[in-house]
C-alpha cells in the first residue's frame, strides 16, 4: 500500500497542471481517472464545463441513496509547467515532496482510497475539479449541485499544522475602485482638475480603518495605481481592496462599509466593482462532522484530531454557504501550500484514509440530523 501511494502519488505530481494551463489540467484529470479506475473499481464521469477544465466524479451506492456524503478535491496547482524538472517529486524518510504534493495531489489519493474501503452499498460522490485555485468560477454551479445533494461535504485539501482539521475559513471579498476626476496642468491651471489620486489617497485611509482585528475582519488594500504625467492633475486612479471576515454578518458589514465610502468628493466620482467571492465557513458547519471525526479517530487507535479556523479559502466555502455541514483539511498532512518548502507526511496522511472511509461510513449508518 505504502509503495502504490507514492508511486500513485509521482504520477500525479509529475503530470503537472496549473490551473491556467487548460490541456495540462485535461491530461492531469486523464492520468487521475485511470489510477482512480484501478484503485477504486469504478470508471469516474467527465464532466464537461463551459470557460474551464472538465470535472471528474465518481459515484457510488444507489443512484436515489438518500444521505449521500461529497467528497470534495481538485487537481490545479499554481506551480507553471517545469517546476517538476526543478523540484522533482522525491521521497525522503516518508517525506513527500514536489509541486502541488500537499495541495492537494496527496489529498486526491486520500479520496481515491477511502472510496476503495467502503462497502459499495454507501452512497458516496468523490467530485474533483480543476479550477479552484483560480476561483472555482466554471466549477461553482456543479459544486453547489452535489453539495445540495449530499447530507453533508468533506473536504480533502491539506490539513492545518499537526494534521488539524479545518472547521472555520475567512470569507472573502475583493474589490476594485475606479476613481474619476478631471484633469488639469498642474503648473498652469491646477485649481482646474480634480484630482483622481489625493481622493484616492483618503479612501485608502478610511478603509485600513474598517480593520477589526479581534474579530479577524481584515482590510487590505493591495493594488494602486494614479496619473499620468508628473506635471498634470490625475484624473483617474484605480484601487484594488482584499477583506476577509470570519462572519457572513461582518463580510456583508463591510461592504456596506466600503460602498458608503465611495461617494463623490472633491468632484472625484467613484465607482466600486467586485464584492463578496466567498462566503465565510463558519465555525457551526462543522461541529457535528468534528464530533464524529473524534469518535471514529478513537475506534481507529488514531490521536484526536486537532481543528483549527484558518484565513484561506477553498471550495469548502462554497458547500457551508449552502447550509451543508463542512468539514475541511481531511486531505495530506504536511504543511507549505503554495510554498516551495511543501511536503506531505506520507505515513500520517495514509492514517487519513481509513479515517476518512470511517466517517463516510459512519454517516451513511446514523445520518447527521440537521438542526
Ligand atoms: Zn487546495
Amino acid at each position: 500500500m505504502n509503495h502504490d501511494f507514492a508511486a500513485a502519488l509521482k504520477t500525479l505530481v509529475d503530470t503537472e497542471s496549473p490551473s491556467a494551463d487548460l490541456p495540462a489540467v485535461e491530461e492531469c484529470g486523464d492520468r487521475l481517472a485511470e489510477l482512480g479506475e484501478r484503485i477504486t473499481g469504478i470508471a469516474p464521469e467527465r464532466i464537461p464545463l463551459p470557460g474551464g477544465p472538465s470535472a471528474l466524479r465518481w459515484r457510488a451506492g444507489p443512484a436515489d441513496a438518500p444521505g449521500r456524503v461529497l467528497l470534495l478535491g481538485h487537481r490545479d496547482t499554481v506551480w507553471p509547467l517545469g517546476t517538476a524538472l526543478d523540484r522533482p517529486f522525491t521521497v525522503d524518510n516518508g517525506r513527500a515532496t514536489g509541486p502541488g504534493v500537499f495541495d492537494m495531489k496527496a489529498g486526491l489519493l486520500v479520496g481515491l482510497y477511502a472510496l476503495a474501503g467502503l462497502d459499495p452499498h454507501v452512497p458516496v460522490t468523490f467530485l474533483v475539479t480543476g479550477d479552484e485555485e483560480i476561483g472555482s468560477g466554471a466549477s461553482w454551479e456543479l459544486i453547489e449541485e452535489e453539495a445540495r445533494a449530499a447530507q453533508a461535504a468533506l473536504v480533502l485539501e491539506g490539513a492545518g499544522d499537526n494534521g488539524a482539521l479545518k472547521h472555520a475559513r475567512k470569507g472573502w471579498s475583493i474589490y476594485t475602485l475606479r476613481f474619476q476626476g478631471r484633469s488639469a496642468h498642474a503648473g498652469l491651471e491646477p485649481h482646474k482638475g480634480r484630482n483622481a489620486l489625493v481622493r484616492m489617497a483618503g479612501l485608502v485611509a478610511e478603509s485600513v480603518r474598517l480593520n477589526v482585528p479581534d474579530r479577524g475582519v481584515t482590510v487590505t488594500p493591495t493594488l494602486a495605481s494614479a496619473g499620468q504625467t508628473v506635471n498634470t492633475v490625475p484624473d483617474r486612479a484605480e484601487l484594488h481592496l482584499d477583506v476577509r471576515a470570519g462572519t457572513v454578518t461582518d463580510q456583508e458589514r463591510v461592504d456596506d462599509r466600503i460602498r458608503d465610502l465611495a461617494a463623490t468628493e472633491g468632484g472625484v466620482d467613484v465607482v466600486v466593482e467586485g464584492g463578496k467571492n466567498r462566503p465565510p465557513m463558519e465555525k457551526h458547519s462543522a461541529a457535528a462532522l468534528l464530533e464524529r471525526v473524534t469518535e471514529h479517530a478513537a475506534e481507529l487507535g488514531q490521536p484526536p484530531p486537532e481543528s483549527t479556523a484558518v484565513g484561506g479559502i477553498s471550495d469548502a466555502n462554497i458547500c457551508a454557504a449552502l447550509g451543508v455541514p463542512t468539514l475541511d483539511g481531511l486531505g495530506a498532512v504536511g504543511g507549505g501550500p503554495h510554498a516551495v518548502h511543501e511536503w506531505v507526511d506520507l505515513p500520517a496522511t495514509q492514517q487519513r484514509i481509513p479515517l476518512v472511509s470511517a466517517l463516510v461510513t459512519g454517516l451513511a449508518r446514523r445520518p447527521l440530523t440537521r438542526s
